[in-house]
């Protein structure tokens, strides 16, 4: 596995794999790994011939006040695992190397979609996001690049960035990995005391339920008051949002009949969880 750590050495390592005609496959993270990253690498193994990881807290992504600073670093960790899942090469720039002037001096931003959902909780949040990894995808060229649905909206900000810009480049989305208790897994999860994660659980229950429902409900009005009320009502819990969208617009849905994306925020202490579910298409009754 070989770590780099500016755009010049990454690059001449990833021409060299294009001569020889390997298919990359990226998988940008901001490290602090667990499994939900490593079903990615996974994936990104079945499907290309070479992983490439990218370790970066983008600061352009966070907001002041937000927890850039005292975001999870494990680098050392992050590279043991990354070696054992037979990743080949690892991008790891600095800040300054992404950003020489200190900020990004040209942006992406995908203005309607990116205001929606978490982008109108952390205004600015998804121009960062689009930021970043349309570098990332200009600095590595990948055939593939793999995300988590975990990340809905981030999603569907990515796909609609990658349509409207012809990037050449395949959006793979792998489904979200779960600790046994329910709560998806999250770097920030490890920002939780004992008693903040037993009331986190309140979140995945909340959309298990959901799901429940939906299949007896075709009213996404129904269903989303039901959310909120589940989330307002556990203890310890402060909603964000708590939607029933599209899962390409992000805006919100009215049926339920073509499927719909179920997503919720919430803050248990100074720590932001996100979760969601996508119900399946159904068929329309005569
Ligand atoms: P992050 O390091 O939080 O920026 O996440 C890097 C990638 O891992 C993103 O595409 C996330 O959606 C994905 N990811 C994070 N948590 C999970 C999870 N629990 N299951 C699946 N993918 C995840």
């Amino acid at each position: 596995m070989q770590v780099f750590h500016t755009i010049r050495d990454f690059r001449a390592a990833r021409a060299e794999m294009r001569r020889a005609g390997r298919i990359l496959g990226l998988v940008p993270t901001m490290g602090a790994l667990h499994e939900g990253h490593r079903s990615l690498v996974r994936a990104a193994r079945a499907q290309c011939d070479a992983v490439a990881v990218s370790i970066f807290v983008n600061p352009t992504q966070f907001a002041p006040g937000e927890d850039f600073e005292r975001y999870p670093r494990t680098f050392d960790a992050d590279l043991a695992l990354l070696r054992d899942d037979g990743v080949e090469l690892v991008f790891a720039p600095t800040p300054v190397e992404m950003y020489p002037l200190g900020q990004a001096s040209v942006v992406v931003d995908v203005p309607e979609i990116g205001a929606r959902l978490d982008g109108a909780s952390r205004p600015g949040h998804f121009r960062g996001v689009a930021t970043v990894v349309s570098k990332l995808f200009h600095i590595a060229g990948p055939e593939r690049a793999f995300f988590g649905q975990k990340d809905a909206a981030q999603v569907a900000v990515l796909r609609a960035m990658v349509r409207a810009l012809n990037m050449p480049v395949e959006l793979v989305v792998c489904p979200i990995v779960r600790d046994p208790d329910g709560l998806a897994l999250s770097s920030r999860n490890r920002y939780l005391s004992v008693e903040q994660r037993e009331h986190a659980l309140a979140l995945p229950r909340a959309l298990a339920e959901a799901a429940e429902r939906a299949a007896s409900c075709g009213d996404a009005a129904c269903l989303r008051n039901h959310l909120r009320a589940q989330l307002e009502a556990a203890p310890g819990l402060r909603v964000d949002y708590a939607e029933v969208v599209d899962r390409d617009t992000l805006l919100p849905v009215e049926t339920l009949t073509r499927g719909a994306l179920v997503a919720a925020a919430v803050w248990v202490g100074e720590t932001r969880l996100i979760d969601n579910l996508l119900l399946p298409p159904r068929e329309v009754q005569a």
